[in-house]
């Protein structure tokens, strides 16, 4: 196993200690799964309170560039892992000299840069949207006149639910469009008008085998994931070329753990397709219908592929749908646990603020015929 070449590991057994960095509602589902698995959990966050510390068995509370805080949570567990893809490169090389970091550094670098992300993925012969890379208004202006009206603009690094993000319309004033994402390292991409959005939520193990969950369609709401169903309204050609994708990336990461590649389908018939819009190194939002509705769900899957267990069946059991319950949503807990069959996840934050995730709710149909 060529990844933990040098810390001698190959696999761990139950009674192991995972590390998760980062303590949101995904470190909180992982650890609810490592548990189910006989693993214990310790997370690194530098947040005081946080969704994941009701359920794991030990945490601290520091920065992530403090070294010594590193150094002895790196020390108290067997493998780490993180629930988000802004973990400081310092921080992962860090930590991946003392402990197997799965998934791994250079997941991470690709994914952390929308520049690097795309030109990874369209190296890989992908397809992705049209891109430039901005770094100047004079390049945004060369960028727009070379891909049109409407574009998006989106920053290298820290986007996520729409933020970082600005949609290049006809007569927009582009030094303005520019100041509106804080004149950072960006990149320009052609519009997609795009049919459906989907995401293909997959695990790769320590020996590279991979599975991936069926095709999952989403949709947003204020950029944000509202709803995803399995199975999504593609076609079985659209939706084993999505899987491949993945299975390509994954390889090509040579990563271990769960990770998610969103898309967007064009086209119709004959002409459907799909273009990678993002790579998410971790459990995915539109995976949580897993845990209910899959053999195995991503959570248990991510901690059997960051352990060196063998992964478990991806198989669907029904036709699912899988609510986010955002802001104020959050407050129809009750009539939603007297729902017969609906499963509520909530995810123990004390203030349902607009826009924040609070919990989610997963409903499985029989398959129709
Ligand atoms: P992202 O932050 O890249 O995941 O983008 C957030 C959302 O913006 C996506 O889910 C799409 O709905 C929309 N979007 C992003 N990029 C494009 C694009 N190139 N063309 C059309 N819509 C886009």
């Amino acid at each position: 196993m060529p990844a933990f070449e040098g810390l001698g590991f190959k696999s761990l057994a139950p009674g192991a200690v995972l590390g998760i960095l980062g303590g949101g509602q995904l470190a909180r589902m992982i650890a609810l799964a490592a548990a189910d698995l006989g693993i214990s959990c310790h997370v690194f966050a530098p947040e005081t309170e946080n969704p994941a510390f009701d359920v794991v068995a030990a945490t601290t509370v520091a920065a992530y560039e403090d070294e010594a805080a590193l150094a002895r949570f790196a020390d108290a567990v067997d493998v780490v892992t993180y629930e988000f893809e802004n973990v400081p490169a310092a921080t992962a090389a860090f930590l991946s000299q003392r402990k197997p970091l799965h998934p791994g550094a250079r997941a991470l670098a690709v994914t952390q840069d929308r520049l690097s992300e795309k030109s990874f993925v369209a190296d890989l012969g992908l397809a992705v949207a049209p891109f430039r890379a901005v770094d100047s208004l004079a390049d945004l202006e060369a960028a727009v006149a070379a891909l049109g009206r409407p574009s998006v603009l989106k920053t290298r690094r820290f986007g996520y639910d729409g933020k970082g993000q600005v949609k290049i319309l006809p007569g927009m004033d582009l030094a303005q469009a520019y100041a509106a994402i804080g004149r950072s390292p960006a990149v320009l991409e052609g519009f997609v008008s795009f049919a459906r959005e989907v995401s293909v939520v997959a695990a790769r193990g320590t020996d590279g085998s991979f599975a991936a969950f069926d095709l999952c369609e989403n949709e947003h709401r204020d950029h944000i994931l509202a709803f995803t169903r399995i199975p999504a309204r593609v076609s079985g050609s659209t939706e084993a070329t999505a899987i491949e994708a993945a299975r390509k990336i994954g390889a090509a990461l040579g990563y271990v753990g769960v990770f998610a590649v969103e898309m967007f389908v064009v086209g119709e018939g004959a002409s459907e397709r799909v273009v990678v819009n993002e790579i998410a190194p971790r459990v995915h939002n539109s995976g949580h219908w897993t845990s209910e509705g899959a053999q195995t769900s991503q959570f248990h899957q991510h901690v059997r592929a960051v352990c060196g267990f063998p992964l478990g069946s991806a198989q669907r059991r029904g036709r699912v749908e899988m609510e986010n319950l955002i802001g104020d949503a959050a407050l129809r807990w009750h009539e939603l646990l007297a729902e017969p069959g609906a499963h509520l996840h909530l995810y123990g934050k004390r203030e349902a603020r607009p826009g924040r995730k609070m919990g989610h709710v997963t409903r499985i149909f029989p398959e129709q015929g």
